[in-house]
């Protein structure tokens, strides 16, 4: 017998048809056995038509009442699954984030879980009760108000009841049946991967490739919990319901690094198109100039991702280049104009015609040439390089967003990741 958590998300949950075909796929896990809390997303759109509502009533509204608004889409699903549920013959209850209670800070709107405290949940799941939990919501205790975990939250919910209850297993249901080498749409000979780490798995969900949440796999690697995802869209009675010893057989599986026996020096190529380049031209070369430029960015909250500071020919000025979010340019081109004094510098350019595309791996950190592989690749396809950024286990190159599909194309064959 397993303890499971099974999370599923807004498609999996459009319609009461599709609660059905859920609630099939809890029914085969029940059957074979195991203990289950279900971890539910609103129905896909509702989330985004009770944030526009808000924003309808008002641009600048308070943040507490977003939360109450946007966490209803959860209370409708968890409540028609469990009826689903109880009408097939399972034992079932819902549970709101209060109830449990799911306790968080009080950043309403993109809130963090502190805490939950797992026993009386165990404990129905022990007498074989399914408990159906609404995810994304919480609660801060401080006001006793209802707060939200930021969008895409509910698999945050999920990884936080799996601790919460000492799951062996969150499997995470979704529209794809696993996470892959690349985005099949761009690369049909993308495979899927059986098992990826969770450090890159932190990377490619960072990195643009939108599977989970990344702070659902930042807390399930400081809990060591065994992730998977899959499909709910293949069909629930075909399925092997979830055993340790053929669990990874389906879906691809996030855990530790000591637990994957394939040797592989690249896992996978993730791209972002939604980056924006902006460069200072003939900025003063003097101590304290990158302070003077980042720090009011920062103050804005705006996220600074690669920089690149040319090496001064004249010893007085050099070209800062580094890259934002797409949605940020605005603002920061702002920013930069009010600061322009105080920074000193000529001229600034930006383009948000830019793609991220990066080369991803544990496998890295013991192999040397991986890089020098990349660029050389890129140049052979007369790919030019605008910004590099590495870490132990991933090269980022921002490139011209025309290349973007080529590059990823050249490098998931380079790297031997294309399936035969
Ligand atoms: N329903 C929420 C959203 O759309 C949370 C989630 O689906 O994970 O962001
Ligand atoms: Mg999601």
């Amino acid at each position: 017998m397993s303890f499971l958590v099974m999370k599923f998300g807004g498609t999996s949950v459009a319609n009461v048809e599709r609660i059905r075909n859920v609630a099939r796929h809890v029914k085969r896990e029940i059957e074979a056995g195991n203990r289950v809390a279900v971890v539910v997303s609103a129905m896909a759109g509702v989330t985004n038509q009770l944030v526009a509502w808000v924003r309808e009533a008002s641009p600048l509204h308070d943040a507490r009442e977003y939360d109450a608004i946007v966490a209803t889409g959860e209370q409708v699903t968890a409540g028609l699954l469990a009826i689903v549920l109880q009408g097939m013959g399972i034992t079932a209850r819902s549970w709101q984030g209060w109830q449990i209670p799911i306790l968080t800070d009080n950043a309403h709107g993109v809130a963090r879980i502190k805490d939950v405290p797992g026993d009386k949940i165990r404990a129905r799941l022990e007498q074989g009760e399914v408990a159906v939990i609404t995810g994304f919501q919480g609660i801060e205790p401080e006001r006793s108000r209802i707060s939200t975990l930021g969008r895409g939250g509910s698999d945050t919910s999920a990884v936080a009841i799996a601790v919460a209850v000492k799951a062996d297993l969150c499997d995470i249901y979704t529209d794809v049946d696993g996470v892959y080498t690349t985005d099949p749409r761009i690369v049909p000979r993308a495979r899927r991967l059986p098992k990826v780490s969770y450090e890159e798995m932190l990377e490619m969900a960072s990195l643009g490739s939108k599977v989970l949440q990344t702070r659902s796999v930042e807390l399930a690697m400081v809990h060591r919990m065994r992730l998977r995802v899959l499909s709910s869209f293949a069909a629930p009675e075909a399925m092997q319901p979830a055993r340790p010893e053929t669990w990874d057989q389906i879906g691809t599986i996030i855990c530790s690094e000591d637990e994957i026996v394939e040797q592989r020096i690249v896992s996978g190529i993730a791209y972002a198109k939604d980056e924006a380049r902006v460069s200072l031209i003939r900025v003063e070369d003097r101590p304290g100039v990158a302070a003077r430029i980042f720090g009011p960015l920062a103050d804005t909250n705006i996220n600074v991702d690669m920089i690149v500071q040319n090496t001064s020919s004249d010893g007085k000025h050099t070209d800062m280049t580094f890259t934002v979010q797409e949605s940020d340019l605005e603002r920061a081109l702002d920013v930069l104009k009010v600061a322009k004094k105080d920074i000193g510098y000529f001229d600034v350019k930006s383009s948000s015609d830019v793609a991220k595309v990066s080369v991803i791996g544990v496998g890295m950190r013991s192999h040397a040439g991986v890089a020098a592989q990349m660029f050389k690749a890129l140049a052979e396809r007369g790919i030019n390089i605008l910004a590099i950024t590495t870490s132990e286990i991933k090269i980022s190159v921002l490139i011209d967003a025309a290349y973007a599909e080529l590059a990823v194309r050249t490098l998931h064959a380079l790297y031997g990741l294309d399936k035969d």
